[in-house]
């Protein structure tokens, strides 16, 4: 099992051992539920525009396919690794049990900074990608997603690519496409749409007014700046945001729209005009409501320490280290978690919105996608909340102690083939 390596795979095992023996797993069960199935590791070659040929490295993990189809999305960064993509694709699992999607957990992703190629690069690189990928995916086998450094643009080259390879259009074999190509309404705000419901449900649990709340938000991609405008528009006033390029604090409240635009018009916060402020201080600035929307593991123990928030809202998959869960633990009650496989399922619930109309080629409309995403939202919420309760464990064990659940005792139904 040694090619599950890295700090980020740790952190997935380490929150794994927390809830199985909060859920008292036996033994001999615990690596059956924790380890992928699949991992396949490709190389993608393609032509630069410089007319020297480039290798790069890809990942595809498919972590069980006891529920259903694997499911995830598919990252470009510089920070990928086998240990990376397989953390997440364990994420995605207890995400989508969490949830009751029909699902296990998948990611894949590309070791390489998106920013440094072109778009015809790009566009190779992505159907390249998918190309090497056709004998391990398909739409009842593994549906990829978008997710840091990719977009409804490459979701279009992949699903493309496909087709073109089956000789007939398959919508259904990617989620996240626009809505021009077998997309769904509502799918690409949907991340940002549940960070900002959730949070909304926190702030009433711990009645906190809206229009008297502060926010500070990590990430201006498409999570972060969704959910900075979703909050602002129930009253919450964005006092800091932050992005790889930029960071901003202001106290009386930040332009989030000018910033937005800003960022439509050039990709990115750089070069907005705002007194740039550390970045590293940020996340320990006095608010009501903090969201984490960029990376893994931002959130260590010290961070933990100098929170002064009441909500932490985890936009990003892995932001909080166990290190730092330890440290939450020990201040009691005084933080509210949204763990991230509850706050940002948004995204995965209206893929598999996406993939049902895809497969029955009947659309919803924007309002039906969005009353049936809060639907499953609030219930998860609520069982969330009542189980923290109940057993006096954290959002975060109840949270994956749900999903873990699921999955396992799906397992157990279905037996130990052959
Ligand atoms: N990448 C997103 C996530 O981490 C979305 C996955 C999907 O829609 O399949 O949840």
């Amino acid at each position: 099992m040694t090619i599950f390596q890295g700090p980020v795979f740790d952190m997935a095992r380490k929150q794994f051992t927390t809830i199985a023996d909060y859920l008292e797993i036996d033994e001999s069960d615990r690596e059956r539920l924790l380890y992928p199935k699949r991992a396949v590791a490709i190389s993608c070659p393609i032509h630069l525009d410089d007319g020297r040929t480039a290798v790069f490295q890809g990942y595809r993990v498919q972590h069980h396919l006891t529920l259903g189809p694997t499911k995830g999305g598919t990252r470009f960064a510089k920070s990928v690794d086998m240990g990376e993509v397989a953390a997440l694709a364990v994420w995605m699992s207890w995400k989508c049990a969490l949830a009751g999607l029909p699902y296990g957990g998948a990611k894949g992703g590309i070791t390489v900074d998106p920013s440094a190629l072109s778009l015809r690069e790009m566009e190779a690189l992505s159907r390249r990608y998918m190309q090497e990928l056709i004998p391990f995916v398909g739409p009842h086998v593994d549906v990829m997603a978008p997710d840091m450094g990719t977009n409804e643009q490459v979701m279009a080259w992949f699903m493309d690519t496909y087709s073109m390879y089956q000789g007939r259009t398959v919508s259904e074999i990617v989620t996240g496409k626009p809505v021009q190509s077998g997309g769904t309404e509502g799918r690409r705000e949907a991340t940002g749409l549940g960070v900002a419901h959730l949070t909304a449900r926190a702030m009433s649990e711990l009645a906190i007014d809206p229009s008297r709340a502060t926010a500070i938000i990590q990430g201006f991609g498409n999570v972060g700046s969704v959910t900075a405008f979703e909050l602002l528009r129930r009253g919450v006033k964005i006092i800091g945001v932050s992005d790889h390029t930029s960071c901003f604090f202001d106290r009386n409240g930040l332009n989030v729209e000018a910033m937005v635009n800003h960022v439509g018009r050039h990709g990115s916060l750089r070069g907005f005009e705002a007194d740039e402020f550390d970045p590293v201080d940020l996340l320990i600035q006095p608010c009501d409501i903090l969201i984490p929307a960029t990376m893994e593991r931002v959130i260590d123990a010290d961070v933990a320490r100098g929170l002064k928030c009441r909500i932490l809202a985890e936009g990003a998959n892995g932001p909080t280290t166990p290190e730092a869960d330890a440290v939450l633990e020990d201040r009691g009650k005084d933080i509210f978690v949204i763990p991230d496989i509850l706050c940002n399922a948004g995204g995965v619930i209206v893929s598999y919105f996406e993939w049902v109309q895809d497969l029955q080629q009947f659309f919803w409309g924007y309002d039906e996608v969005v009353s049936r995403l809060n639907q499953i939202l609030d219930k998860s919420f609520h069982d969330v909340v009542e189980r923290a309760k109940r057993d006096g464990i954290s959002h975060r064990t109840a949270a994956m102690g749900i999903g873990v659940n699921r999955v396992r005792l799906a397992k157990k139904k279905r037996g130990l083939f052959p």
